[in-house]
């Protein structure tokens, strides 16, 4: 028997704007990922990558196809669009979103900056800390939890964009270019990270990539041209 996917997106297709202007974004993307994987996605500037990361994330709404989260169908273009009521409560609990610079908010410290999700959906505030320094601990940045974000490095920046990403339990986890600032031995150690919490957590991770040094860490990669999506087996070289 095969685990339900965490994600599971069918036919999807994205136009922006309309007429002689439209751009067809993506144009068939299929897509499957099981709990607790880290896929990559691949594709040159221009492909489709963050518009699929957005349509996942429901940050924009796709023109067509389907997209379910652990068996519940969040859109269906033939059945009206999107099938759930409160977007925002999906992209806060469900959702992960970490990006190419780490957006720590400046004036709270790494402990606040991770607990600020959890304490916005209803968490205590103590609860919600603990949780974050459990996070920053096998992130191997609990020795910064009281630091200000101006006063990390960028490799300890973007881990606590990981434990922020994470802080609500996402089942979704959406990466997109996150080493893009680091040289190579942090970008290799963020990776490392991804993957530790994919499996810790039970988290489906995608990361959206051009980096050569980690593309083979992936054991499964979606390659994306021209809006649509090819799938291939990676290395899955351990990290
Ligand atoms: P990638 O992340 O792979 O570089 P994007 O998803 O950002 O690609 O963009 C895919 C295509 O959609 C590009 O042709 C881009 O110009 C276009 N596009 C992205 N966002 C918008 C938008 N808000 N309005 C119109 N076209 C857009
Ligand atoms: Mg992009």
């Amino acid at each position: 028997m095969t685990e339900q996917p965490a994600i599971l997106i069918e036919g999807l297709r994205k136009v922006y704007g309309h007429g002689d202007t439209a751009v067809e974004a993506l144009k068939d993307v299929h897509m499957s990922v099981a709990p607790g994987e880290v896929v990559g996605l691949i594709g040159p500037s221009g492909s489709g990558k963050s518009t699929l990361l957005k349509c996942l994330g429901a940050v924009i709404e796709p023109t067509a196809g389907r997209m379910v989260l652990s068996g519940q169908t969040i859109f269906d273009g033939a059945d009206g669009g999107w099938q759930i009521p409160d977007l925002r409560a999906l992209r806060r609990d469900r959702i992960g979103f970490i990006f190419q610079a780490p957006y720590l908010i400046p004036f709270l410290d790494v402990t606040d900056n991770v607990a600020l999700l959890p304490m916005l959906a209803g968490q205590p505030n103590a609860a919600s800390r603990t949780r974050a320094r459990e996070l920053l601990a096998a992130l191997d940045v609990a020795h910064r939890a009281a630091a200000q974000p101006s006063e990390l490095s960028g490799g300890e920046q973007q881990r606590v964009s990981i434990a922020r990403a994470l802080a609500n339990h996402p089942p979704v986890v959406l990466a997109d270019e996150p080493t893009a600032p680091l040289d190579s031995e942090r970008a290799l150690g963020v990776v490392r990270m991804l993957h530790r919490m994919a499996a810790q957590y039970r988290s489906a991770i995608i990361v959206v990539t051009h980096d050569e040094k980690i593309i083979p860490t992936f054991k499964r990669i979606y390659h994306i041209r021209d809006g649509r999506t090819v799938e291939e087996r990676g290395e899955g070289r351990p990290v």
